[in-house]
C-alpha cells in the first residue's frame, strides 16, 4: 500500500511513500507520520491511501506519530477547500486545522501518581498510628493524587509506600486532565421559557436539524458525505448553498436572548446524538460566556463535557481540551476562530455568534474567514448553521434576501427592556463656540456629571485606531474622498498629498476647505488625537474613579479580568477603552455610553467604513441600559447627518442596509462582487512598484475571461512604510471567486519575483489597510 503525504514544509505538493508491513493497519487518512526527504526526516500528514503510485522506488514511512489519527477525513476535506479557495499551499491549510499544542505533541498528557485504596476484607493489618490516619483518608476517598494526599495528611511518600507494601493501596501513574475551568464553581441551569420570537426561531432551527424543512440534508448524512467527491465545495463560489444544509441568520437586537436559543438548539443536537461547535469572537470568550454553556450542559441529566479552545489556554490545557473532543468525550466546543476545525463527529450544529465580527478573519496565511468556513463545513457534514448578530454583515443579510440563508428575527429585548436613547452631538457646533476641537461636548460632560452624582456607571469609547488617516474639515465635516472609489482618501502628511489606496488616484491637499459654504483655511488642522482623552477626562472629573482599558490590558488576561471585576463591583465610575472592551458583557449599572469621535471609524479608507460604524454604534449602544434603568448613548461627530450615524440612532438596521446596498451595487463592492487583495511588499520602493505593475499585466492576461473583472491599482497601501516595508496593492473584484482562486494560485507559482519582494493574496479581505 501507498500513502500520499503532505509534508509540513512549504513545497506545495504531495509525496508518495510505501507503507512498510510492520506499520500496515496503523496508517490511515489523517495519520501523522515521519518520513525521509533526502537526508532529512520530516513530519507530514497522510491525505490519501492508494494501491499504486506513478513514481518508482518509493521510500518507506519511518514511523507513525500518536495512537489516533489526528485529522479526520472530514476536516481534511475542509482543509483542502481552504487551500483552494483562499489560495494557499495545502500544507499551510492543513497546519491550521490542528492546534500547535496537538501538532507538536510536546505537552502530551500530564501524568500523575495516584493512590488507590485496594479492595480489602477482614482484619486490618497492624498499622502505626500515622499510617492508620492516612489509611482512613484514602479509604474514604477511594482514589486521589499522591501529592494531594501527602499535603492533606502532612506526610511523606515513603510513609504511603509502606501502605502499598502492606497491600492496602496501589500507587500508579495516571493521566490527570488539565481543566482550565476547574476552579470555577458553576451552578447548573435549566432551559428558560422562551418569548414568541425566540420560540419561533428555535422551532425553525430544530425543524431544519430534523430534516423536516429540507429532506435532502437527511439523505446526505455524515456517512455519505465522506465518499462524495473531495473538494466538491471548491466548485461552489460562495460557500452558501441552502439546498443541502440549512444556514440561518438570527438577527436579534442586543438583549433579545439569542444565547438561550443557541442553548436549546444545542440541547436538540445532543438529543440527536450529535455535537455542536459554538464560535464567538476571541474577545467575547470571557468566563461569563463559557459559564453559561457549562452551566447548562456540564451538570444534571446530560452530563456532556464542554470543551473550550482559545489562545489564553496553556499549551497543556489546549492539548487536553482538543483530545477530549477527538475522543468523543466532549460533544460541545466553544472557541474562537480556529475552533471551527474541532474534530466533533458527528456534527449537528454550528453557531457563529456575532457573525459580522471581522476577527473571524485570519490575518495571516491561510487567510480564511471562520464564518464562511463554518458554512462550508455545515454543508459538507450536513450540519445546521446558525449565524447570530445584532448587526448582520451586508453579505449575510444579502444572502437572506437571495434565499441562500433563512432569516430569523428577534427585534425586541427580553423582559421588555427599552432600547437606549441615542443622542447625536454635532461637534461642529462646539467648535464654532470655542477655539479648539473639543473632546467632551457640554452635553456629554453634563451627562457624565449626572451619572457620577447618581452613582451610576459610564463607558466611553475611543476608536481602535487612535489617529485619523483621512482629511476632514473640523468646521463643516467635509471629508476628502476618491472620485472613482467613493472611499476616503488617505492623508499623507509628509508629502502633503491625498491618495486613494484602491485605484492610486492622488491630489494635492487643499489649502482651504473645498466646501463652498465653508472655505475654512484650517482644514489641515490635525486635532483628532485620542491620547489626550484620558488626560482631559481626569482634569474634568478629578473625583471620578477612571480606568483606561487599552490593548495591553487586553493581552494580560489577569488585568482584563481584574478591571472588569472591579467595574462590575462598582469600584470604577468611568471605563475608557476601545469598542472591543464591552463585547457581550452585561453591566446593569451602566446607564451612559459615550462615543468620543464617531468620525474616526467613519472615514477609514475602506468601503466597509460605514458598515463598521453602524455596527460599532449599535453594538456599543447595546451596552447601555441592560438593567432596570433606561440607558442613554451620546455619539459625538463632525458628520452627524451621515446615514450610518442616523440609522444607528434610530436602531434601524434594514434602513441602513437598504441604502448601503445601493452604494455597494453602484460601485460593485461586495456583496455584488468578491474581492481579492494582492499585496506586494519589499524594502526597495521602486522594485515593489515595478513588480506591482508587472503583476497587474499578468493578472489582466490570465483573468481576461473572468466575468465582470475589475482590477484597481497598483496603489501604495495606506501605511506605506509599515515596519520599514513598502507595500503596493492591487484590488481585484469579480463575480465568482472559485475559478479565479485557481488561476491566482497558478500565477503565484509561476511568478518570478525578486528575492526581496513578497506577494500575499487575501481572498475576501475584511481589512483593506
Ligand atoms: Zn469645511
Ligand atoms: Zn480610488
Amino acid at each position: 500500500m501507498i500513502a500520499r503525504v503532505t509534508l509540513e514544509l512549504a513545497l506545495r505538493r504531495e509525496f508518495d511513500y510505501l507503507i512498510p508491513p510492520e506499520l500496515s493497519g496503523q496508517i490511515d487518512v489523517g495519520s501523522r507520520v515521519q518520513v525521509p526527504l533526502g537526508a532529512r526526516k520530516v513530519l507530514g500528514c497522510v491525505t490519501a491511501l492508494a494501491e499504486e503510485s506513478a513514481h518508482a522506488r518509493l521510500k518507506p514511512i519511518l514511523k507513525v506519530i500518536g495512537a489516533q489519527t489526528l485529522v479526520t477525513p472530514k476536516v481534511l476535506r475542509l482543509a483542502r477547500w481552504i487551500g483552494e479557495y483562499y489560495c494557499c499551499a495545502p500544507e499551510v491549510a492543513l497546519k491550521s486545522v490542528l492546534p500547535d499544542a496537538v501538532r507538536q505533541e510536546q505537552a502530551g498528557w500530564r501524568e500523575q501518581l495516584y493512590v488507590r485504596a485496594l479492595p480489602f476484607s477482614g482484619e486490618l493489618p497492624k498499622l502505626a498510628k500515622r499510617q492508620k490516619e492516612i489509611w482512613h483518608i484514602i479509604e474514604e476517598r477511594r482514589e486521589m493524587p499522591l501529592q494531594e494526599l501527602i499535603e492533606l495528611a502532612e506526610t511523606t511518600a515513603a510513609t504511603i509506600r509502606r501502605l502499598e507494601d502492606k497491600g492496602l493501596v496501589a500507587i500508579s501513574q495516571q493521566i490527570s486532565e488539565r481543566d482550565p475551568y476547574a476552579r470555577e464553581h458553576i451552578l447548573p441551569t435549566q432551559p428558560l421559557p422562551l418569548n414568541p420570537a425566540q420560540a419561533k426561531g428555535l422551532a425553525e432551527i430544530v425543524a431544519a436539524m430534523d430534516g423536516k424543512t429540507n429532506p435532502k440534508a437527511e439523505i446526505r448524512g455524515p456517512k455519505q458525505g465522506r465518499d462524495s467527491k473531495a473538494g466538491d465545495g471548491a466548485r461552489q463560489d460562495s460557500p452558501a448553498p441552502a439546498e443541502r444544509a440549512s444556514v440561518f441568520l438570527l438577527h436579534g437586537v442586543t438583549g433579545s436572548g439569542k444565547t438561550e436559543v443557541y442553548l436549546q438548539a444545542i440541547a436538540h443536537a445532543l438529543e440527536q446524538g450529535k455535537g455542536a461547535i459554538v464560535l464567538v469572537p476571541e474577545i467575547s470568550l470571557t468566563p461569563q460566556t463559557v459559564e453559561r454553556f457549562k452551566a447548562r450542559f456540564s451538570s444534571g441529566k446530560l452530563q456532556t463535557l464542554v470543551a473550550v479552545l482559545h489562545s489564553h489556554l496553556s499549551t497543556g490545557e489546549r492539548h487536553d481540551e482538543w483530545h477530549k473532543i477527538r475522543q468523543g468525550r466532549a460533544r460541545i466546543v466553544i472557541g474562537a476562530r480556529s475552533a471551527i476545525f474541532a474534530p466533533v463527529d458527528p456534527l449537528g450544529l454550528i453557531i457563529v455568534d456575532e457573525e459580522h465580527e471581522h476577527t473571524y478573519k485570519q490575518e495571516e496565511s491561510p487567510r480564511y474567514h471562520a464564518r464562511d468556513v463554518a458554512i462550508m463545513r455545515g454543508q459538507m457534514e450536513g450540519a445546521t448553521v446558525v449565524l447570530g448578530s445584532a448587526t448582520p454583515s451586508m453579505e449575510s443579510f444579502y444572502n437572506c434576501t437571495r434565499g441562500k440563508f433563512k432569516l430569523l428575527q428577534m427585534l425586541e429585548r427580553v423582559d421588555d427592556q427599552k432600547m437606549p436613547v441615542v443622542r447625536i452631538v454635532d461637534l461642529r457646533q462646539s467648535l464654532r463656540h470655542g477655539k479648539t476641537v473639543p473632546i467632551f461636548s457640554p452635553q456629554l460632560k453634563e451627562a457624565i456629571t449626572q451619572r457620577l452624582e447618581r452613582r451610576e456607571q459610564t463607558i466611553l469609547f475611543l476608536n481602535r485606531r487612535g489617529y485619523s488617516t483621512s482629511l476632514q474639515c473640523p468646521l463643516c465635516g467635509y471629508v476628502a474622498g476618491c472620485p472613482n472609489c467613493s472611499i476616503s482618501l488617505t492623508y499623507h502628511r509628509q508629502e502633503q498629498k491625498l491618495r486613494c489606496h484602491i485605484c492610486g488616484h492622488t491630489e494635492p491637499v487643499p489649502g482651504v476647505c473645498p466646501n463652498e459654504k465653508c472655505r475654512n483655511p484650517q482644514i489641515r488642522y490635525s486635532g483628532l488625537g485620542t491620547q489626550k482623552v484620558e488626560e482631559t477626562l481626569n482634569k474634568l472629573f478629578p473625583e471620578a474613579r477612571t480606568v483606561r482599558m487599552d490593548s495591553d490590558a487586553l493581552k494580560r488576561k489577569e488585568d482584563y479580568r481584574r478591571i472588569l471585576g472591579d467595574f462590575r463591583a462598582g469600584k470604577i465610575d468611568i471605563l475608557l477603552g476601545t469598542q472591543m472592551i464591552a463585547k457581550g458583557l452585561h453591566f446593569p449599572n451602566v446607564t451612559l455610553v459615550g462615543i468620543i469621535y464617531a468620525d474616526l471609524a467613519l472615514h477609514q479608507p475602506d468601503f466597509r467604513a460605514s458598515e463598521r460604524t453602524f455596527q460599532l454604534l449599535t453594538q456599543v449602544a447595546g451596552r447601555a441600559g441592560r438593567g432596570d434603568i433606561e440607558g442613554e448613548v451620546f455619539v459625538q461627530a463632525f458628520t452627524p447627518f451621515h446615514p450610518a450615524i442616523q440609522f444607528a440612532r434610530r436602531h434601524d438596521f434594514t434602513g441602513f442596509y437598504d441604502q448601503e446596498l445601493e452604494f455597494r451595487e453602484h460601485l460593485k463592492y461586495p456583496p455584488f462582487s468578491r474581492v481579492a487583495l494582492l499585496t506586494l511588499k519589499g524594502r526597495n520602493e521602486e522594485k515593489v512598484a515595478f513588480c506591482a505593475e508587472h503583476l497587474k499585466r499578468d493578472l489582466e492576461a490570465s483573468l481576461k475571461d473572468s466575468k465582470d473583472l475589475i482590477l484597481a491599482g497598483p496603489a501604495p497601501a495606506p501605511l506605506l512604510r509599515a515596519e520599514t516595508f513598502y507595500r503596493y496593492q492591487i484590488m481585484l473584484r469579480v463575480q465568482r471567486m472559485s475559478g479565479v482562486s485557481k488561476k491566482l494560485a497558478q500565477l503565484m507559482e509561476s511568478l518570478a519575483l525578486p528575492e526581496d519582494v513578497s506577494l500575499a493574496v487575501d481572498v475576501d479581505p475584511v481589512d483593506l489597510g
